[in-house]
């Protein structure tokens, strides 16, 4: 069995060190938001070339306190994605705020900055681009607009940790970057966790009472928070992977490039992107018109390709058509009919991709 993602594997490949910072931790006895979480937050921060970090319990956290610290709540609009983890539009409904839906450009699978002035009204607080499947998308239009608004951009960076556009990693441009450390992203837990990173101190400062309590201090509630920490353990276990995340990343692209010389003739569309850190491939996406028959035939071979997304947000049973702008998102329903994941990780091997390559071509001569 060939998998779509294969976070074992990258234990597996890093195991001494994994297991010396595990063990530390449960020597120290100190188990959440100690001196592992501090260093991760800084080590992090520095790495998005930022100036503050603010571990929390996942990326889904990450958005949902980001929106909080700018005092989003109801009433209040929020644009992004439907072609996106459901995660991203949940986030924004727990503020109670309404999410406003946007359709992607087909070639990038990102936000369509062409449609998106007409989506802002005097409710709009924030804007969330997704760097989806780690292709940094272009933000410069994206923040061009928001600042002639006044409005705020949550760059949503939980596919693409470390990837790079004009000289910034994705997260260092926004009033906040959204991270999750999920085992199978980029830069993984053995376990949930998330990030914010962020350059405004006072908007720091709300994140992190936020995230506990509202706490300015023990046990003093400044603000209504919550619980949404981040634990030592996991944080020892990021500080280990982020030692490694680049070259992983780069692990990546020498993968997404076998697949682009194995199926450039194919009836596929493949991932569009320049040979630079601009692109982490969380996945490696391709599009085909004949996606469910060639998912089947790739399964039967023993080959995991997943498909992200289904069913966009806007179509899901608690969302069904509700959500503003959904009667107009005909590339998210397209692309969601038509993409497919091949396998990709860093550790996935020369032959292990050939053989996908082989099974695509196979279906190709004989669909
Ligand atoms: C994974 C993911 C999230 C949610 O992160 P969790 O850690 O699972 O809560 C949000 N947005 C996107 C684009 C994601 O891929």
């Amino acid at each position: 069995m060939i998998l779509c993602a294969n976070p074992r594997a990258q234990y597996v490949a890093h195991r001494r060190e994994i297991d010396t910072a595990i063990a530390a931790v449960l020597e120290r006895g100190f188990y959440v938001l100690g001196e592992e979480v501090r260093a991760f937050e800084a080590d992090f921060a520095a790495y998005v070339g930022v100036q503050h970090g603010i571990g929390v319990g996942s990326g889904t956290e990450a958005l949902h306190v980001a929106l909080a610290a700018l005092g989003v709540g109801a009433g209040d609009e929020v644009i992004t994605v439907s072609h996106t983890a459901v995660a991203t539009v949940s986030a924004i409904e727990m503020r109670g705020a309404t999410p406003v839906l946007v359709d992607i450009d087909p070639r990038t699978y990102s936000m369509d900055p062409a449609r998106l002035s007409a989506r802002i009204t005097s409710r709009t607080r924030a804007i969330i681009p997704v760097h989806l499947y780690g292709r940094a998308l272009e933000l410069d239009p994206i923040l061009d607009i928001a600042k002639q608004h006044g409005i705020a951009v949550i760059e949503d960076c939980a596919q693409a940790h470390g990837a790079k556009r004009s000289g910034h990693r994705t997260g260092a441009r926004g009033t906040f970057g959204c991270f999750s450390f999920y085992p199978t992203k980029n830069l993984g837990a053995l376990g949930d966790g998330g990030m914010i990173v962020t350059n405004d101190p006072q908007l720091a400062a709300r994140a992190r009472q936020i995230r506990e309590y509202g706490w300015v201090e023990r046990y003093v509630s400044k603000t209504i928070g919550w619980n949404s920490r981040l634990d030592e353990l996991q944080a020892a276990v990021l500080r280990v992977k982020l030692g490694v995340l680049d070259a992983d990343n780069a692990a990546r692209r020498d993968r997404a490039k076998r697949y682009d010389a194995g199926l450039r003739d194919c009836r596929l569309q493949l991932p569009v992107w320049t040979d630079d850190e601009s692109h982490v491939f969380h996945l490696y996406v391709v599009r085909s018109a004949q996606r469910d028959r060639l998912q089947l035939a790739l399964k039967e071979a023993g080959i995991g390709a997943l498909v992200h997304y289904p069913v966009p947000v806007h179509l899901q049973p608690a969302y069904a058509s509700r959500l503003p702008g959904s009667d107009a998102l005909p590339e998210t329903e397209r692309a969601a009919r038509e993409v497919l994941s091949l396998p990709m990780y860093p550790e996935l091997s020369t032959d292990d991709i050939a053989t996908v390559i082989a099974e695509i071509r196979a279906f190709e001569r004989n669909p």
